[in-house]
C-alpha cells in the first residue's frame, strides 16, 4: 500500500513531507528539525493502515501533538516516480527501475516499521532521504529595504547592510529547494495483496 505523510511546520507552517519512516523531518523553509517517535507514527500512520485495513476510506487527518498530519494511505503497488511498476525480486537488495532510480528497500525486522507501521510489515519500498541543502550559484533578490542581496542557498537568513539579519524570500527559497509533492513510499504487509 501506498502510504504519504505530511503536516505543517509548527515553526512557519510550511508544509514538511515525510519521505522515509525515520525519527525526524526537516522543514526545507525554516529548517527547522521536527522529532517524530514511534509512537507519533503509530498516532497516524498506524491508525490509518489499520483502518484502511479495515475498509475504511483512504485518508484520514489526525492531530498529533501541536501537528495536524495529514496521511494518505491507499492499496497500490509500489511504483516508480516515472510511473513503471516496481517488481521486487530481492527484498535485501536495492531495486532498480529501467528508469535508472534507485528504489530503497527496508526490511520489516527493523523495528522501526511493526512500531510505526503495522505488526505485519514485510518491508517498506521507496524511502528516500531528505535532499541536502546544498549551496548554489548565488542568486541575487532585493531586501524589503531596496538593497541588493545574494544567498547561496546553504541558509535562510542573509545580513543585510541597513536591516541586519533578513530572510531570503520563501518564494524564492522554495524555488532553491522545492519540495517533491508525492513521496513515493510503499508498504508490504503480509496477507494484504
Ligand atoms: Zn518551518
Ligand atoms: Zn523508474
Ligand atoms: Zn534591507
Amino acid at each position: 500500500m501506498q502510504i504519504a505523510v505530511s503536516f505543517g511546520c509548527p515553526g512557519c507552517a510550511h508544509p514538511i513531507v515525510l519521505e522515509a519512516i525515520t525519527a525526524e523531518a526537516r522543514c526545507r523553509a525554516c529548517l527547522r528539525t521536527v522529532a517524530l517517535d514511534h509512537a507519533a507514527w503509530a498516532s497516524f500512520a498506524a491508525k490509518a493502515v489499520a483502518r484502511l485495513l479495515a475498509g475504511d476510506k483512504v485518508g484520514r487527518s489526525t492531530n498529533f501533538d501541536r501537528y495536524t498530519v495529514v496521511t494518505r494511505v491507499a492499496l497500490a503497488a509500489p511504483t516508480c516516480a516515472c510511473g513503471a511498476a516496481i517488481a521486487i525480486d530481492d527484498l535485501d537488495a536495492l531495486e532498480r527501475c529501467a528508469c535508472g532510480a534507485a528504489i530503497a528497500i527496508r526490511r520489516g525486522e527493523d523495528a522501526w516499521l511493526p512500531a510505526a507501521i503495522h505488526d505485519d510489515i514485510v518491508a517498506v519500498i521507496g524511502e528516500r532521504a531528505p535532499a541536502a541543502i546544498a549551496p548554489v550559484s548565488p542568486v541575487a533578490f532585493r531586501c524589503a529595504c531596496g538593497a541588493g542581496l545574494t544567498t547561496d542557498g546553504t541558509t535562510r537568513a542573509v545580513r543585510c547592510a541597513t536591516c541586519g539579519e533578513v530572510d531570503v524570500p520563501l518564494g524564492l527559497w522554495d524555488a532553491l529547494h522545492p519540495t517533491l509533492p508525492a513521496p513515493a513510499m510503499y508498504a508490504l504487509i503480509g496477507g494484504v495483496a
